[in-house]
């Protein structure tokens, strides 16, 4: 390839409203151009690196017995009233008509589908299968942003195993949790997979991979002393034990003018501090309206809340609906004496007693309260966020909080799909059984602007050699008939060679030239100057650490070819 004949549309300034690093850089560097919010155009460069992004994750899903599909990317709606997920994906999915007016989705996930091509399995001498591709899905993101790392339409592997067991499934999760390490091993991002939320996908168990970077959208907690890692919409801590004094045998009221927060309450004569007082929130979960009580100084994690209910959708509830159902505004209202409504308590609370929340009447709270004499919990469940500085659920140690980007998710499934889908194969003996499934995914589009989000300097990309868009750039000085001829004799045996490299034979200022060819994040460059080549020699230089150094042209091809073989 000869960069006069390549289309890199390279920019002084990344457009404004660039956040995030990579999204900044793929436009300048010309990778990637918006069509609209969420979905991207991949330009020559851009589609290269996603290319062998790509083939890092087929060589390691093949390699684990992997079979690649190509499945529909427009589902009819049936398929997805039959499992459920119709009604419980919400307004993430894109839904259309046809002509006919039949229902129609674009695939989010392709569980169902997959589902699908499984009822024609029929004995356990088939399984297992691992079955996956490589395809766009789409998801309608509400605030698409950070260029590639949140869009609406995107590529991603999934891949999903068939059973007759869960040992079965447990062997094909940890395959995948296994070959998942690998492929960000390859891409040179430092990921560690931590305890995640199933969410929406189902099933009992999963695991996330989690990409350490400040353009992340979750929070891990994290133990550096035994290694504890968790999404904070799973991860727990240890709290010290709180011993409450004796309280009055009855809930007292008193009268708290203008005091609405819990913060202002702590300094309030007769009030308390939070971690004494119960915080209510008033949730609508699914259509009902909630009460979900926590410790004054925790917060909500609503994650939580929508896995421990198994909701759909969780919103807070607006004013008048408070007002209406318990008679008083937010900043005075309790749990106390509420009937009707259902009350989630958090784990945190329990057993706690001489406790201080609103009396749901305005200015108005009570003290005193022993949650299991005084409320009617419904249930209890981990609902609060974990907090930096908290203890390892483990062994104690302080956890910390690192902001990531999920890079990976993979997940067991069990038996819900085959629930749905009718999925079951004869066993040894005959029997009809149903089949264990996984889920497994990896996003292509995302992991590439992962890998540039953490790999850059002030000049622009260093992409690692194993998805850099070229390997190695020959940039001519100047383009009199000695340098092309030398370039150009270097540029073929490379090529010869399985280099992929590219010759910027442009006829434009050297400094230019470097400048682009840093931009763009080339891992090597073999500089072709008159002042060397009367030498016999050409300079190399590494992008990441701008170190060059002299080479004879007589050696400069082992020397390339030996470097990048090492580096891939
Ligand atoms: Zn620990």
């Amino acid at each position: 390839m000869r960069w006069s004949n390549l289309f890199v549309p390279t920019l002084r300034e990344a457009p404004g409203d660039a956040e995030a690093v990579s999204h900044a850089l793929l436009v300048r560097a010309g990778f990637i151009r918006q069509l609209h919010a969420g979905h991207y155009s991949l330009l020559p460069l851009g589609w290269r690196v996603h290319n062998k992004v790509a083939a890092i994750v087929r060589e390691e899903m093949d390699a684990l017995g992997g079979q690649e599909f190509l499945l529909p990317t427009m589902h009819p709606a049936s398929i997805w009233k039959k499992s459920g997920r119709w009604d419980t994906m919400g307004e993430i999915m894109f839904r259309l008509n046809d002509r006919r007016d039949n229902e129609m989705a674009l695939g989010i996930t392709h569980e169902e589908i997959f589902s699908t091509v499984a009822t024609e399995l029929t004995s356990y001498k088939e399984l297992p299968q691992i079955w996956y591709q490589i395809q766009l899905k789409f998801r309608d993101e509400a605030r698409p942003k950070s260029g590639l790392l949140r869009v609406r339409e995107f590529s991603m592997k999934d891949s999903y195993s068939f059973d007759i067991d869960s040992a079965g499934l447990d062997k094909a999760f940890e395959a995948h949790r296994e070959a998942y390490i690998r492929i960000f091993d390859r891409l040179k991002l430092s990921a560690m997979p931590v305890e995640a939320s199933s969410g929406a996908m189902g099933g009992n168990s999963s695991v996330e991979f989690m990409v350490p970077c400040d353009a992340g959208e979750d929070d891990v907690a994290r133990c550096d002393s035994c290694g504890y890692s968790a999404n904070v919409e799973k991860a727990t801590s240890a709290l010290p034990a709180i011993e409450d004094k004796p309280g009055p045998d009855q809930v007292e009221r008193f009268a708290t003018p203008d005091i609405r927060t819990i913060e202002q309450l702590t300094t309030f004569e007769g009030g308390a501090e939070a971690s004494r007082q119960i915080k209510t929130l008033v949730m609508v979960i699914d259509d009902e309206l909630t009460l979900v009580i926590l410790r004054g100084d925790h917060q909500l994690n609503e994650q939580k809340l929508l896995d421990a209910t198994g909701a759909v959708a969780i919103r807070q509830a607006g004013a008048d609906e408070i007002l209406s159902a318990l008679g008083a505004r937010p900043g005075s209202l309790g749990p106390v004496g509420v009937e009707g409504l259902k009350i989630i308590a958090d784990e945190a609370l329990r057993g706690r007693s001489n406790m201080t929340t609103g009396a749901n009447e305005d200015d108005w709270h009570v003290r005193g309260v022993s949650i299991e004499r005084d409320v009617t919990v419904s249930s209890w469940a981990d609902l609060r966020q974990v907090t930096s500085g908290e203890q390892c659920p483990l062994c104690e140690a302080p956890l910390r909080l690192v902001r990531c980007v999920e890079a990976g998710h993979i997940f067991k499934l069990g038996t819900t799909y085959a629930e749905k889908f009718d999925l079951s194969v004869a066993n040894a003996e005959g029997a009809q059984t149903p089949i264990v499934m996984g889920s497994y995914g990896i996003g292509i589009g995302r992991n590439m602007a992962t890998v540039a989000e953490t790999h850059n300097d002030d000049n622009g990309l260093v992409w690692p050699v194993s998805v850099a868009p070229f390997e190695v750039v020959i940039t001519t000085v100047k383009n009199d008939e000695t340098s092309m001829n030398a370039a150009v004799s270097i540029y073929e045996e490379l090529k010869r060679r399985r280099v992929d490299v590219v010759l910027d034979d442009r006829n434009a200022r050297a400094g230019v030239k470097f400048a682009d060819a840093e931009l763009v994040g080339i891992p090597y460059r073999i500089t072709i100057g008159p002042r060397a080549l009367k030498e016999n020699e050409v300079e190399f230089t590494e992008r990441r650490s701008g170190e060059t150094s002299r080479i004879g042209v007589d050696q400069v091809v082992d020397f390339v070819t030996g470097t990048v073989n090492d580096a891939r």
